[in-house]
């Protein structure tokens, strides 16, 4: 028994202890993103946290938009937060909105006023802030804090019917100015803001606040475990607050550690400011950590899950190393992804000894796991393009790829042999003459091994390709850092993102697999959709290797 405890995060034995007493008979989580921005790495810890422990079980999910800041959200984003949370796999139970409530809330706000628990204060916002006090010193009261409650209805209704311009008045609750939890020294309740929403248009020009409006949605819903990042665990005490006075259901809220990753930003303020200022190339640029930006930078769906769970659920603030994510993402692609050859910075290379014209066409398995599953066909013929890189002149005795007099085999075809280094005046290497064995071919007789192995594609055939090369946005491993004196985007990488060419065996071009390729030895790169008939484009989603390893 204690062994399986242990194997539980807290998140889990919370709710196993409250299904085995009784106290929930089944678990109802919600995800409430605001619909002010695209979701990103950090939502996806959310989304498998609450979506993972519904499934796990056998409760349920709502997907509930925290609408109520109708200056700073919108439809596009409403829109685009279903769409990711579909990519990733999640089906939520009701689609709902905080917005839904406005009426409840409304009518509980007056039902506090008559009993006395909240009042309309006239205070400018600053006079507000500095009432509050501080943690040593206790608050001062409002000067309008004892009004009656018809006094504060009358108020209350005509700032509901637009009597009243933005900051002119608020609802406060009335609970305690001398408060130890600064959260208890009257927490506005309602703000006036004349502003269309984007689901209630005009009918409203007073909206509630966060902490009026959070823990009731949950109640309304029956929501058992509401579950947030632990900044809101200062919050807690109000949130049950609200539910104690109006007496409703007894939603209870749970806080873990946010998602934070080395060289990556995840504030939505910031995600704004660098598509408003046209430092990346929208939401989805494949250097964002949104989760459109990482679909578009070819992670999967299947790695971005696999890191939430190898990550898990704490208690104490975290900086993940992103390389933990590149690794899951690289781990699920070599399991999937199908491979071709390309390549980007060639040397042309002539077989001297090839028969003149013969094209030979090589029957090469997609995923080397599978040599007997698909294949893709790869033409080799006398001139061919190899990476500048796989030769070298004067190369040490380690250089096991090509060099002048040496072997290396031609990657799913034969053995080939440097024997003659042609240049340029400038001393630039302009071709590789070498010479084939034909007793080599693998299948035709004994196998003989050579130590390197490389990439190569036909001349004749290659297609050329743009290739987006993408490394991380930010020079800073911890952006949490920034020093006082500078400004998070002094720290933009400048060579985050690089443009190259490729020339790509045929076959990558009829790749219909939907996600991700290999490049065989380089790296994993996906077709962007800005690809034309005339241009294939493709991103860069991660490298091949990488000496990183997980604990
Ligand atoms: P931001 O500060 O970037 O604007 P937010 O917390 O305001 O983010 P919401 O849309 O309110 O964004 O978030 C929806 C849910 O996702 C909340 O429950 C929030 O706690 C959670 N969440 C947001 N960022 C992270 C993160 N980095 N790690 C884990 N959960 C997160
Ligand atoms: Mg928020």
């Amino acid at each position: 028994m204690e062994e399986e405890k242990k194997s539980l995060n807290f998140l889990e034995e919370i709710i196993e202890d409250d299904l085995k007493s009784g106290k929930v008979s089944s678990i109802l989580t919600r995800f409430p993103p605001e619909p002010n921005g695209y979701l990103h790495l950090g939502h996806a810890k959310s989304l498998c946290i609450n979506f993972g422990l519904a499934q796990k079980y056998g409760g349920k999910t709502n997907l509930r938009y925290d609408d109520t800041n109708p200056t700073k959200e919108d439809t596009e984003y409403v829109d685009a937060i279903k769409e990711d949370i579909k990519w990733l796999g999640f089906n939520w139970e009701k689609e709902l909105y905080a917005s839904d409530y406005f009426d409840q809330l409304y009518e509980w706000a007056e039902k506090m006023i008559i009993e006395g628990m909240a009042y309309v204060d006239d205070q400018s916002q600053e006079e507000i802030s500095a009432g509050r006090g501080t943690v040593e010193t206790p608050g001062k009261e409002s000067p309008y804090r004892n009004r009656t409650p018809e006094e504060n209805l009358r108020l209350f209704r005509e700032m509901r019917d637009g009597k009243y311009a933005d900051g002119e008045k608020v609802l406060r609750a009335k609970i305690d100015m001398a408060s130890p939890n600064m959260m208890f020294r009257d927490p506005i309740m309602y703000r006036i803001k004349h502003a269309s929403h984007h689901r209630t248009g005009d009918k409203w020009c007073i909206y509630p606040m966060y902490d009026y409006t959070h823990g009731q949605s949950d109640s309304i819903e029956n929501i058992t475990h509401s579950i947030c990042t632990l900044e809101f665990d200062v919050h807690r005490p109000l949130y049950d607050w609200f539910i104690k006075v109006l007496d409703i259901y007894p939603s209870h809220q749970y806080e873990f550690a946010r998602l934070n990753l080395t060289y990556t930003l995840m504030s939505k303020r910031k995600l704004l400011e660098l598509v408003q200022k046209g430092i990346v190339a929208g939401w989805d640029d494949p250097r964002m950590p949104t989760l459109c930006g990482v679909r578009r930078r070819g992670y999967t769906p299947e790695a971005i899950k696999m890191f939430c769970d190898k990550i898990g659920v704490s208690k104490h603030e975290q900086l993940m190393d992103i390389q933990l994510l590149e690794w899951c993402v690289r781990q699920d692609l070599n399991a999937r992804a199908n491979r071709y050859m390309v390549v980007q910075d060639p040397v042309k290379l002539t077989i001297t000894n090839w028969p003149e014209g013969k094209v030979e066409w090589f029957d090469c398995p997609l995923n080397p796991a599978e040599p007997e599953g698909a294949s893709r066909k790869v033409p080799f013929c006398g001139e061919l393009y190899i990476e500048r890189a796989d030769f070298m002149e004067d190369a040490p005795k380690k250089f096991f790829r090509l060099k002048p007099d040496g072997e290396v085999r031609l990657k799913y075809t034969y053995i080939i042999k440097c024997n003659q280094v042609v240049k340029d005046a400038e001393g630039q290497i302009t071709e590789l003459k070498c010479t084939y064995d034909p007793s080599t071919r693998p299948g035709a007789g004994e196998w003989r091994s050579v130590k390197g192995t490389i990439h190569w594609v036909s001349r004749e055939h290659a297609k050329k390709i743009t290739l987006r090369n993408y490394d991380r946005l930010f020079t800073l491993a911890d952006m949490s850092q920034v020093p006082e004196d500078k400004d998070y985007k002094d720290f933009l990488n400048p060579d985050s993102l690089t443009l190259g060419c490729g020339f790509a065996e045929p076959a990558l071009l009829e790749d219909n697999s939907g996600i991700a390729v290999q490049f065989e030895r380089t790296g994993y790169y996906v077709k962007d959709a800005d690809s034309t008939p005339a241009e294939s484009i493709f991103n860069k989603t991660v490298s091949l290797k990488d000496s990183y390893k997980p604990e």
